[in-house]
């Protein structure tokens, strides 16, 4: 079996051939997850990303396969498992061949774990592939955002930037937890409204439908990470100018401060996807006799499990 980046990730048995989360509509392509640097129309997915696909884009065709069910797919034999990244993200595997996409071992409160398993050939994804690349666990991250949200809200509104589809609709599950109303853009409702369609419990109120009253009270305002930016815009000043404080989530916030190009007052490492040791954890967990890695710190992944798990490793070659 070859391994190959392309037009996306190719995975080639003679003149067989599938195409994995390609750039282009190609024939026998399977897209991953609804992440728009993914999404593609006339490919295979799950039924959850086809429903996100058709909100994001407007987009419909494609086939769809559900997390366990096996299908014959270009002469491969092919099925899903959940990727714990975001709302209907599928690792996919090929025969001997397991392919992540993005994955998070420690899933989310709106998507199942990534779990690893026996294979021939593992492709991962390294996008905090660098040992430097660790976060605190999750439920440790979300305690943090938890209090720091409800300390702001004995005085205040307070929002909070996020990617609009997985990041945005998880927060709201997590804001749930508090007594307080959770508003967001129409965007992220539009999103949030196909996980409470396949009956994920998000309660959420949309910002254009509140009351002047409901307004002024302390709410969390979830908003797209953009309208953070510095200087802010729209309904960002108003909320701003009423004393409302803001944060950023994001596993970069790990690494990088965010608060010179973003007005916000706090930042928070959460992350949809595994750090560095979840990543490597993962790998053994798999026991492949042969890993490729893509996206990120594909290099740096390769070099520590080579060194570290002694199993052969290199990035996704081009053809
Ligand atoms: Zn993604």
């Amino acid at each position: 079996m070859d391994v190959f980046l392309g037009n996306g990730i190719h995975v080639r048995d003679g003149i067989k051939e599938i195409v994995l989360d390609p750039k282009r509509p190609t024939p026998a392509a399977i897209v991953s997850h609804a992440h728009l640097d993914h999404l593609i129309q006339g490919a295979l997915m799950t039924p959850e990303t086809m429903e996100i696909m058709k909100v994001r884009t407007g987009l419909s065709e494609g086939a769809v396969l559900g997390y366990g069910e096996e299908m014959d797919f270009n002469g491969f034999t092919v099925s899903f498992r959940e990727a714990g990244h975001v709302f209907g993200s599928a690792m996919v595997r090929i025969n001997d061949v397991l392919y992540t996409g993005d994955l998070n071992p420690e899933g989310g409160l709106t998507c199942g774990k990534a779990k690893g398993e026996n294979c021939d050939i593992l492709i991962i994804e390294a996008t905090y592939g660098k040992p430097s690349f660790r976060f605190p666990p999750k439920q440790e991250i979300e305690n943090d955002l938890l209090s720091w949200v409800q300390t702001q809200l004995e005085e205040t509104a307070v929002a909070i930037g996020a990617y609009e589809f997985g990041k945005a609709q998880e927060l709201i599950a997590l804001m749930n937890r508090l007594d307080h109303d959770v508003v967001v853009t129409k965007k992220i409702a539009d999103i949030a409204d196909v996980y409470r369609a396949s009956g994920i419990p998000l309660e959420y109120k949309r910002f254009d439908e509140l009351t002047d009253q409901e307004r002024k009270e302390p709410h969390v305002f979830i908003v797209t990470k953009r309208k953070l930016k510095r200087p802010v815009s729209g309904e960002m000043v108003e909320f701003k100018d009423g004393g409302g404080k803001a944060c950023y989530v994001s596993g970069w916030c790990g690494i990088y401060n965010y608060t010179g190009s973003y007005d916000i007052d706090a930042q928070f490492p959460f992350s949809d996807h595994g750090d560095f040791d979840a990543l490597m954890g993962f790998v053994e967990d798999c026991s492949p006799n042969v890993v490729y890695t893509c996206h990120g710190s594909s290099r740096e992944l390769a070099g520590e499990i080579r060194d570290n798990l002694g199993i052969r490793a290199e990035p996704v070659k081009k053809l």
